[in-house]
């Protein structure tokens, strides 16, 4: 994992690797999108990552991403950013605000809230469900059992525009068994879009299909303890 402090730089060697992973599966490095995990940092830290041209990022709060991310889209209109964290029903305005993506939608009551905000704002977003694919209890995420059964009630009955999936595998399990799995329900579901892989198994997570994969510290560095 690279350590180095200069985030543009890092950026140029994640790419890189993905390029690399990407081939070594024997699939175009095109059909890959790096979103790149701005969390805890401050704009000043993000800012030559969009200087070098990169435009996808994550952040897993929505208050968080509210204060940091309207100033840098001034500047930088063309930006992408996606929520990969979990989202309560009292922020889901503000969320559909300042949000492109929502990669958590995990529960009908969500599901329901951001279908009457995209009504009611016009403002419709493409959505992920999370699946909570190592069952753990304390994990947010639909079970891999429901998903098919979730999904279409997101489409059908909600009108929400579910692309993808995505997941967080558990920290103590081989990410590769969870990876296989997600990849495997969006295929039967016939969802193009695989979330998976973070900076420690990323690579891992091409060779499994992942079109998204969600990198934090191999470009930021370390994060500082939130205050
Ligand atoms: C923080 C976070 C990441 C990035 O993790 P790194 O290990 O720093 O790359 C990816 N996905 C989610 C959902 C996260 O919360």
């Amino acid at each position: 994992m690279t350590q180095n402090t200069d985030p543009a730089s890092n950026l140029a060697v994640v790419k890189d690797e993905i390029a690399k992973a990407a081939e070594a599966a024997g699939r175009d490095p095109s059909g890959i999108h790096l979103v790149a995990v701005s969390k805890v940092h401050q704009a000043d830290t993000i800012l030559p990552v969009l200087e070098a041209g990169h435009r996808l990022f994550g952040e897993n709060r929505v208050q968080e991403a509210e204060s940091k991310w309207p100033a840098l889209r001034e500047t930088f209109p063309d930006l992408t950013l996606h929520l990969i964290g979990p989202l309560q029903s009292n922020k889901v305005k503000d969320a559909v605000a300042v949000f492109d993506v929502i990669e958590t939608v995990d529960r009908p009551k969500i599901a329901r809230a951001l279908a009457t905000e995209f009504e009611r704002t016009g403002r419709s977003l493409p959505c992920y469900v999370q699946v909570n694919t190592g069952e753990e209890p304390q994990k947010a995420g639909v079970a891999p059992a429901d998903v098919e059964d979730f999904v279409g009630e997101c489409r059908d009955e909600l009108g929400l525009d579910i692309q993808g999936l995505m997941c967080i595998p558990p920290i103590d399990e081989e990410p590769a068994l969870h990876f296989a799995l997600l990849s495997d329900i969006a295929d039967r579901c016939g969802l193009g879009i695989k979330s998976m892989g973070m900076s420690a198994d990323y690579e891992k997570a091409i060779a499994l299909g992942a079109t998204h994969v969600r990198v934090g510290t191999a470009i930021f560095g370390e994060r500082p303890p939130r205050d």
